[in-house]
């Protein structure tokens, strides 16, 4: 007898075949199963799915294609996992073939039965983490947080200034789940590769190197396998990694921290454009497993989801140890003279630093020597051939490099439409600042006497491997006096000896056409002020430095205090008169194609469905538009708003669209993608 079994395939995100295949088994396999099945041409790798309703014994005339191989020494995947696999691709609508097989590591895909049986004979020891060491005596702020953990459903949002002990509540957290049952399983989230050494550490200095596993994309796939088989066997009781590991089998999880929750780098920006902090806090409730969210600046989603009683708020006002926060010291650059770099006052307070053997961090949100270059005597500027953007003048390499497609070319040497010779750098990048800094700090010597050392740190000078890592040494071994970076060195990183931060030009921020713009730079200068004074002994002598041209903005007033609450206060009440988001859910429809009509006439086709698909009218679809970088790399690129304050009548609506969209494909069009709470507009 034959059985019949649905298996979900990688499927393209937008083909018709949207569901499961039909294959055919010798043995009858629970749903689950890893699968290997004949697929086109190609052996490809699948998932047994729910094979209800499905008759075995087919009739003769079904020909359907036989299994080729079950993957037998893996475990079936659980419901759990598959239930959250579904509700992913129906919620940011993408095929289930596609989200399922992203899940998997890539090497379930590559290797050969037999090859992955050998992989597992290796034994896999369960870790016990029983007797995990010791950690702090609590403060009192940690042992309330933890009780209420004990205590309460959740979800939580722990709110706590850096250096508050969040981490050290994570740590516990995980302890006592694991005091409770020895064999469960927690998942921990970071937002970035780069932060989780630091935090895998202090895990396994808790918890012993066999309980932890780490799982993100900087990960070899030998690598990824182990830690993906080490969480799905069960046999770790703690992984560790970025938003891919939302997806992370585990059979028994019982709790999940997602770290700095308003972190933009929880959506993923490709394919299946999904929020792992939002999937995390729908795993918990589906899988009964408790969900931390930590932050010192919560997304104004999470914020408002306290106010509205859907999220326990759990606060952790102070610094560990009494330390304080660094003062906000605000320049007013309309009274300094033309041109100033960097205040006076702000330069006299980087040298006493340097006297006195200090660090300093000067934060630039931009890279490369300066944004543009420009003829002095024509029109021309440095812009790239492919995209609406200029290319970025890199001084080192003497090169023009677009940071959108790559486009990179040698410094001409004069104006490549009139021959001049006078071309020069407009404006400032991260380069520029490290060298007009040499210069203005030329005579500052150290305590003992020798030259200031000053270092820059930004996704150019950590591009070689292990760049990074030696440059975090560097600054963590006080080799470094005056480090410049990008937001790159605001993050996360324990600096001890920092003890002033000094954003140099934030205002663009202010003034831009994303709505979540104020939003991300407050956290993100609240974020850099946490760099400054981690060390308590010098905490109180710690200062956050903002040049601004606009030192009245509400902003500013709200970060001089570090008061985070008034600020959300102050942003929702205007997102709550615009009815923006967290009072209404979004989703953008976007285009690509050959030219920006073909671009929005798909959009402008796919809008006329609208009345149909929405007879109640609880959905706004707003008119396509170009996109800020209109043109990447010879691709036109639109988009169009679709709005509504029911997340449910969002739904519907964008799942009756899918063949409307599918449709809709004219000639000329490259891609289109819906991005369901998209984080930038
Ligand atoms: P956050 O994650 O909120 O920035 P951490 O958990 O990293 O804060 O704590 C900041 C510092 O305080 C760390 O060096 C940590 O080891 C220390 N710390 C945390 N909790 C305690 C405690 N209960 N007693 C002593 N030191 C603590
Ligand atoms: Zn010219
Ligand atoms: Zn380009």
């Amino acid at each position: 007898m034959a059985h019949r079994v649905a298996v979900v395939v990688p499927t393209p995100a937008h083909s018709t075949v949207a569901g499961p295949l039909t294959y055919r088994s010798e043995l009858p396999l629970a749903s689950g199963t890893l699968v290997r099945v004949p697929l086109g041409r190609r052996e490809v790798l699948g998932v047994v799915w729910n094979t209800d309703g499905l008759k075995d014994d087919p009739p003769a005339e079904v020909r359907e294609k036989a299994i080729a191989a079950s993957l037998d020494g893996i475990p079936p995947m659980t419901a759990g996992w598959m239930h959250l696999v579904t509700f992913a691709a129906g919620y940011y609508q993408r095929s289930l073939g596609e989200v399922a097989l992203a899940a998997l590591p890539p090497q379930l895909r590559d290797l050969q039965p037999e090859q992955l049986a050998r992989r597992l004979k290796r034994p896999m020891q369960g870790a016990d983490a029983s007797a995990a060491a010791q950690g702090p005596a609590l403060t009192e702020d940690q042992a309330r947080v933890l009780a209420q953990v004990e205590e309460q459903p959740g979800p939580f949002l722990l709110f706590g200034v850096t250096g508050s002990g969040k981490t050290e509540v994570y740590l516990q957290a995980v302890q006592r789940m694991l005091a409770r049952d020895a064999q469960a399983q927690a998942l921990v989230m970071v937002p970035e590769i780069n932060l989780t050494p630091q935090l895998q550490q202090r895990f396994v200095e808790r918890f012993g190197e066999a309980a932890v596993v780490a799982l993100h994309s900087g990960m070899t796939n030998p690598q990824r396998l182990k830690s993906w088989l080490a969480a799905h066997l069960g046999v770790a009781r703690i992984v560790l990694g970025t938003r891919m590991a939302v997806f992370a089998p585990l059979p028994r999880l019982g709790l999940i921290v997602v770290d700095e929750e308003h972190d933009p780098s929880y959506k993923q920006q490709e394919g299946a454009r999904y929020s792992a902090r939002d999937l995390a806090v729908w795993r918990g409730k589906a899988e009964g497993a408790k969900v931390l969210l930590g932050s010192a600046t919560p997304s104004l989603e999470s914020w408002h989801a306290c106010e509205r009683g859907r999220y326990l708020r759990l606060d952790m006002p102070g610094r560990v140890g009494q330390g304080a926060l660094p003062a906000v010291r605000l320049v007013d650059m309309n009274l300094q003279p033309k041109n100033t770099l960097f205040s006076g006052a702000l330069l006299e307070a980087i040298r006493a630093r340097i006297a006195r053997g200090e660090q300093s961090l000067m934060f630039l949100n931009r890279r490369g020597y300066a944004p543009v270059l420009a003829c002095g005597a024509c029109e021309w500027k440095s812009d790239c051939p492919n995209c609406s953007v200029y290319r970025v003048f890199h001084k080192i390499d003497r090169t023009l490099r677009c940071h959108h497609c790559g486009q990179t070319d040698r410094v001409p040497r004069a104006c490549p439409s009139c021959g001049n010779v006078d071309i020069a750098p407009l404006g400032r990048g991260t380069e520029r600042l490290e060298e007009q800094l040499a210069e203005l700090l030329a005579d500052a010597r150290l305590p003992d006497g020798t030259p200031v050392r000053i270092a820059r740190m930004d996704a150019d000078s950590t591009r070689p491997k292990g760049a990074l890592e030696l440059q975090l040494a560097q600054v963590h071994a006080g080799e470094v006096d005056v480090l410049v970076g990008t937001q790159m060195v605001t993050k996360g990183h324990d600096f001890r000896r920092i003890t002033l931060v000094a954003a140099v030009n934030p205002d663009t921020a202010l003034f831009s056409g994303d709505f979540r713009a104020p939003e991300r730079l407050f956290s993100l200068l609240m974020q850099a002020a946490g760099r400054a004074g981690r060390d308590a002994a010098q905490a109180a002598a710690s200062e956050m430095w903002v040049q601004t041209w606009h030192p009245r903005h509400p902003l500013f007033a709200a970060l001089r205090q570090h008061d985070y609450p008034a600020f959300a206060a102050d942003q929702l009440r205007e997102r709550r008169q615009a009815g923006m988001p967290p009072f209404a859910y979004q989703a953008l429809l976007r285009a690509e194609g050959r030219t920006q009509e073909v671009a929005q006439l798909f959009l402008a086709t796919a809008a006329e469905a609208a009345p149909v698909l929405d007879p109640a009218q609880q959905v706004a679809v707003y008119s396509p538009v170009p996109m800020t970088v209109q043109r990447i790399a010879n691709v036109e690129r639109a988009q169009m708003l679709v709005e509504s304050e029911s997340r449910m009548a969002l739904q519907r609506f964008l799942s009756g669209w899918q063949p409307v969209l599918q449709a809709s494909r004219g000639k000329g069009l490259i891609r289109w993608a819906v991005d369901v709470d998209p984080i930038a507009i």
